[in-house]
């Protein structure tokens, strides 16, 4: 049986199957709704229904906490329709997003620093891939799984695509990558989904901001700040790039190269497990911007990397510094969902 999800305050709807969650079933038909885990763990896929029955299944309780499942809001991931529903997705906006497409993209490069691979993929001429900064793109592996990974280019520069992968201890992908003979390499071509993730710079708004990453969670802010670096942005900025020691920070050196060509910009690099320097302050870099602003009532937070640090960002920022809620904006690099093995791309 079918069910109609219909989105507010657009009026815009599509359909969903008995057993399809809302998610599945607006990914399905293209509808670029938040979400980033996809396992009821984020948080990211929050909405509110209107009206209509819904059976919401199993989630971690930081997630949706039990007042909020109260008040009828849902984890679209891990929620399935049994009537008609209305749904109040915070964050969506339909017509603001690019569309939603599958391509081919072909390996230019690859540059291994550390434990991270800088990849940059060549896009079709046409139809050319069209994103916002701070997108993501999903790679389509050969048994039907994907994996996510955030374009840290200017989305002026729609031809190359710039991927920072970082190697994961076992991972589908990162042995594709990282292995001893790489089945991803240059010239390798792939299917890639996307832009996919609503982790956009909200362009209405000129208060300052705060930008935090952890890892490679630093590559959609870079395309942030390339794309405020190319609007000449007044906007007082402050990236603060947190890793445990200094080899994680693999672009330390291009990014402050890039805040350079901001007019009112800065760069605190934060190790968790370094001696503080010069250079970097110590600890984690929720706790180091909240140190230089105590008061961040009048500011806009993005912050992209572990789960982990973007719970503890929002939850601190929020109740000690006084951030609004709706001033923080996050994506959460949250493992895939459990697959099987791969044997390619
Ligand atoms: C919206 C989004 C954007 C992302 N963007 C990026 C990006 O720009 N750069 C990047 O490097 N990664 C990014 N990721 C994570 C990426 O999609 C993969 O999860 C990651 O590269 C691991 O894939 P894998 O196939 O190598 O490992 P898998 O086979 O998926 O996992 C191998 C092991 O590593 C663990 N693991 C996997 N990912 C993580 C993680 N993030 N944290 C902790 N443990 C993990 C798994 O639990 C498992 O035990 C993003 C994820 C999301 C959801």
């Amino acid at each position: 049986m079918k069910h109609n999800i219909t989105l507010s305050p657009d009026n815009e709807t599509f359909e969903a199957d008995d057993g399809e969650s809302i998610l599945a079933a607006a990914r399905r038909q293209g509808f670029n709704l938040p979400h980033s885990c996809q396992n009821g763990i984020c948080g990211q896929c929050k909405a509110r229904v209107l009206s209509g029955r819904f059976e919401q299944a199993g989630h971690a309780e930081q997630a949706l906490p039990a007042e909020e499942a109260a008040q009828n809001h849902i984890l679209m991931c891990c929620c399935f329709a049994q009537s008609d529903i209305s749904l109040e997705v915070p964050g969506y906006r339909s017509g603001k997003t690019p569309p939603v497409k599958t391509l081919p993209a072909r390996v230019a490069s690859i540059d291994y620093i550390g434990d991270t691979a800088v990849v940059r993929l060549d896009m079709p001429k046409k139809p050319s891939f069209v994103f916002l900064a701070g997108q993501y793109i999903d790679i389509l592996l050969k048994d039907g799984s994907s994996r996510s990974y955030s374009l840290a280019n200017s989305p002026s520069q729609t031809a190359q695509l710039e991927l920072h992968i970082r190697r994961r201890e076992g991972g589908l992908f990162s042995g594709l990558l990282f292995g001893s003979e790489p089945a991803v390499r240059e010239k390798t071509v792939m299917r890639v989904r996307g832009p996919l993730g609503t982790f956009t710079l909200q362009e209405n708004d000129d208060s300052p901001l705060i930008l935090l990453a952890t890892g490679t969670g630093y590559a959609p802010v870079q395309s942030i700040l390339h794309h405020l670096a190319e609007q000449q942005s007044p906007r007082p900025i402050h990236l603060y790039w947190g890793g445990r020691t200094e080899r994680e920070l693999y672009f330390a050196r291009e990014a402050a190269a890039l805040i350079g060509r901001l007019k009112n910009a800065r760069f605190t690099p934060v190790l968790s497990r370094a001696p503080e320097s010069g250079q970097s302050a110590r600890g984690y870099v929720w706790q180091q911007a909240l140190a230089d602003y105590p008061d961040l009532s009048g500011h806009q937070v993005y912050a992209c990397g572990s789960p982990a640090m973007i719970v503890d960002a929002q939850r601190v920022l929020c109740e000690k510094g006084r951030l609004k809620k709706e001033a923080f904006f996050s994506d959460a690099f949250s493992p895939a969902q459990a697959d099987s093995a791969a044997e390619a791309v």
